[in-house]
C-alpha cells in the first residue's frame, strides 16, 4: 500500500508543485498530461500523482460540476456541443470529462469512438477529456474525481461530466457531481431508454432532445408528460423541484433555458445549505470508494488468497464448496497471510 498519509519526499513535493503551477497557469497541455499521470495505472507514477492532487485540492471546488447522461443516441454530445459552444462563446470556460464504463468490458466505447463535439474542441475555453480506458467502474470514477480536482485547479468553473445511460454509471456519476441533466427522447418507449423509476429520481432536470421539425408536438406531449410523473416522485435536492425542459441542440433552441435553469439551481441550493452539504457528502462517499477499492486490491493481490483462489473457484464449480464456505476459506487465507 502506498504511503498516503507520511510525508512525500522533497524531490517529489517538488516534481508535484511544478506540475500543479503549470495546469493552474491554464495550459491545456499541461492539464491534459497532468490527468494522464493520475490515471496511469503503474505503480511508480502512483505516489506524484497522489501528491499532485493533494496539491491541487486547495485550489479545487469552485466550480458547477454538472452530470449529463442518457442512452446512446439520445443526443448527449449534440447538445453538449451546443451548450458547451454557447458558454465557450460567452467567455466561460467549460471542462468535458466522459464517464464511460462500456470501455473497460468491451475495450470499445459508447462515448469515445465518434467523431464527437467537433465545434467544440476548436473552443479556446474548452477542454475535453474522453473517459480513462482501463479499470472498473469504480477505478474510472476514482479517475473522474480526481480529473474534476485537477480541471477546477486549472480555472474551469464548469465541468460537464457526460456518462451513457446503462448499468451502474449514473449513480457514479450522480455521486460526483451539483447538478444532474437527464436526457430523453420523446416517445421512444421507456424500454428503450432504460427509463427506470431510479434514473428519474436521480435528475434535477429532464431535459427532452430532438424538439424540432415533425418530432415536436410529441416533445411536448413527452414533457407533459414526465411533468405528472414526476409530481410522485421523490426529489433528489430536497426542496428543489425537477423541470422537464425541451431542447433542438441542432436549432440551438432551449439550449440557454438549461443554463438558466442551472443558475437557479445553484442559487437554490447554496442558499438552503444543501449544495455544501451534498459536496461534504460526496467527498465522504469518494473516500468509502476509495477504501472500497484499495481493500480489494490488497485482497486479490493477497499472496495466502492467490494460492487459495484456484481450488476454492475448482471447488464451487464441481458443487462441492457453498459460496458462504469459499469465502470464508478465501477470508481466512487472507487474514492469515495478511500483516
Ligand atoms: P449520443 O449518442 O447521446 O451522444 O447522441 P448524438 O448526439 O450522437 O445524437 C444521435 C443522433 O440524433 C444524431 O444523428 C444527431 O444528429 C441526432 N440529434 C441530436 N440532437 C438533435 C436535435 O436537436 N434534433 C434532431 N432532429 N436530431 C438530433
Amino acid at each position: 500500500m502506498s504511503a498516503t498519509t507520511t510525508e512525500a519526499h522533497p524531490d517529489l513535493i517538488a516534481q508535484a508543485r511544478a506540475i500543479v503551477d503549470n495546469v493552474r497557469s491554464g495550459s491545456r497541455v499541461a492539464l491534459g498530461r497532468a490527468i494522464t499521470l493520475i490515471e496511469s495505472n503503474a505503480a511508480k507514477h502512483a505516489p506524484l500523482a497522489e501528491e499532485v492532487i493533494r496539491q491541487a485540492l486547495p485550489y479545487a471546488g469552485h466550480s458547477i460540476r454538472v452530470g449529463i447522461t442518457g442512452v446512446p443516441g439520445a443526443g448527449k454530445s449534440t447538445f453538449i456541443e451546443a451548450f458547451g459552444t454557447m458558454l465557450c462563446r460567452e467567455g466561460k470556460r467549460v471542462a468535458v470529462l466522459a464517464v464511460d464504463p462500456s470501455s473497460t468490458v468491451t475495450h470499445g466505447s459508447v462515448l469515445g469512438d465518434k467523431t464527437r463535439m467537433e465545434m467544440l474542441c476548436r473552443e479556446e475555453n474548452c477542454f475535453i477529456r474522453p473517459s480513462p480506458s482501463s479499470g472498473t467502474l469504480g477505478g474510472v470514477t476514482r479517475k473522474s474525481r480526481e480529473t474534476i480536482i485537477l480541471c477546477e485547479a486549472a480555472g474551469y468553473p464548469i465541468i460537464l461530466v457526460e456518462t451513457v445511460g446503462v448499468g451502474q454509471s449514473e449513480t457514479a456519476v450522480r455521486s460526483m457531481v451539483d447538478f444532474f441533466l437527464v436526457l430523453l427522447i420523446a416517445g421512444a418507449g421507456d424500454e428503450l431508454q432504460g427509463i427506470k423509476k431510479g434514473i428519474i429520481e436521480l435528475a434535477d432536470t429532464i431535459l427532452i432532445t430532438k424538439a424540432d421539425g415533425e418530432n415536436k408536438p410529441r416533445t411536448d406531449m413527452t414533457r407533459a408528460e414526465f411533468e405528472r410523473v414526476l409530481h410522485y416522485l421523490s426529489s433528489p435536492t430536497p426542496g428543489w423541484r425537477p423541470e422537464v425542459l425541451t431542447c433542438s441542440s441542432l436549432e440551438g433552441i432551449g439550449i440557454r433555458e438549461v443554463w438558466d435553469v442551472i443558475g437557479r439551481f445553484c442559487e437554490y441550493t447554496q442558499k438552503s445549505g444543501f449544495f455544501t452539504d451534498n459536496r461534504r457528502q460526496q467527498t465522504l462517499d469518494w473516500i468509502e470508494d476509495m477504501l472500497s477499492q484499495q481493500l480489494w486490491d490488497d485482497f486479490i493481490r493477497n499472496e495466502g488468497v492467490r494460492e487459495h483462489w484456484p481450488q476454492v473457484e475448482q471447488a464451487v464449480l464441481t458443487g462441492q464448496l457453498s459460496a458462504t464456505a469459499a469465502w470464508k476459506q478465501l477470508f481466512n487465507a487472507y487474514t492469515n497471510t495478511h500483516d
